[in-house]
């Protein structure tokens, strides 16, 4: 049988949990379809990952975000959105996937994986953590390489390739060097990220600088065999022993999701998804875009601390269309 619902909302991370949070203010029937554990994207952070932001600025609903270090980590940003998801009872199915979503007149057809729902509004909250960015380079799919980080134990006095040079793979180079590993990074650009957080850059850039984390620079990857990994270096050709790669070079949005919904995107290479800025409904009526999603390819346009607020803005505008 088909489940009713006014509005479903796709993806329990921060976004999910704050436009839920907005509905129920409203006494609108809600329910939050999650494919994970409650905000899974940060539960598969590296686990002593910090935050660039501060607490206040992961708030949402302003509810407030105690934490005693000056950025919050990992384990503090999990306990808050779960005490707020708790405390306030949200309606969350999690380990529930959204596999489609039909419009058929003026209602969608939700289907999960365990059942179909018939919904009058419909927001996409699924950010872009789930897909990563791949190098499309042989031996990609060895089991020594992978596309996230979780903690450094695994890689000490192993030789271990870095393909990156965001937060994510400094954050990684770092924490691997620091616990014994012997670390290469290999970066398509001529230096570490702009974006890196100010406080760590230094960092980096001094270990590069005094030989103990090696970097290539306008380089890449270009084969990944058992026992070592090709590299092609404005100077030629490098082959190096090799025990494991960490290919952090980002993560993108399900666009094939959303195109199914029929969601139109801009035709340029920054794939930006169609919505309105106020009421972030997108061309498909009753259908909205809430979170990281909103940036297309351009994942570091909308983070906690700039979409958070699109919560408030689906749910003001949810609320006067229900009830006109
Ligand atoms: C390492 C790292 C550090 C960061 N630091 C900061 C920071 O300091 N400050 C800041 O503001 N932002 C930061 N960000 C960005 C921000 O934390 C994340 O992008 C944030 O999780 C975005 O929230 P969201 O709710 O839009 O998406 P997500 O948290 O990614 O939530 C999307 C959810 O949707 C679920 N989902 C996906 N597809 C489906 C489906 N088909 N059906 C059901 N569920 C689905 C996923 O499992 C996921 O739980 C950081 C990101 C990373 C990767």
């Amino acid at each position: 049988m088909k489940q009713e619902k006014d509005i479903l909302i796709i993806g329990g991370g921060p976004i999910g949990i704050a436009c839920a949070l907005e509905c129920k203010k409203r006494n609108l029937d809600y329910v939050v379809l999650e494919k994970g554990a409650l905000t899974n994207s940060l539960f598969n952070y590296p686990l002593n990952m910090s935050f660039f932001s501060t607490s206040e600025k992961l708030e949402i609903d302003h509810i407030p975000f105690i934490s005693t270090n000056p950025k919050p980590n990992r384990n503090e940003a999990l306990e808050y959105y779960r005490r707020v998801a708790t405390s306030n009872t949200l309606a969350i199915n999690l380990y529930e996937e959204v596999l489609s979503i039909t419009k058929a007149s003026d209602v969608f057809l939700v289907n999960s994986n365990k059942q179909e729902y018939r919904a009058k509004k419909v927001v996409i909250a699924t950010g872009f953590y789930d897909l990563p960015k791949l190098l499309n380079v042989p031996g990609e799919d060895l089991p020594k390489v992978s596309h996230y980080y979780k903690e450094a134990h695994p890689y000490t006095l192993q030789n271990v390739i870095i393909v990156g040079a965001s937060n994510s793979a400094v954050d990684a180079a770092l924490e691997i060097w620091q616990k014994g590993g012997h670390v290469t990074m290999v970066v398509r650009g001529e230096a570490i990220g702009e974006r890196v957080k100010y406080w760590v850059r230094p960092n980096i850039i001094n270990r590069i600088k005094e030989g103990s984390i090696k970097a290539y620079f306008n380089s890449e990857i270009s084969e990944i065999k058992d026992q070592e990994v090709i590299i092609k270096t404005p100077d030629g050709t490098e082959k190096i022993n090799n025990d494991f790669v960490l290919a952090l070079t980002g993560y993108q949005p399900n666009f094939s999701f959303i195109k199914n919904a029929n969601i139109k995107f801009t035709e340029d290479e920054r794939h930006l998804p169609i919505y309105n800025e106020v009421s972030m409904e997108t061309n498909i009526e009753g259908l909205y875009l809430a979170g990281v999603i909103c940036g297309g390819k351009e994942t570091h346009k909308w983070f906690i601390e700039n979409s958070r607020i699109h919560a408030e803005r689906i749910a003001n505008h949810i609320n006067q269309t229900l009830t006109e």
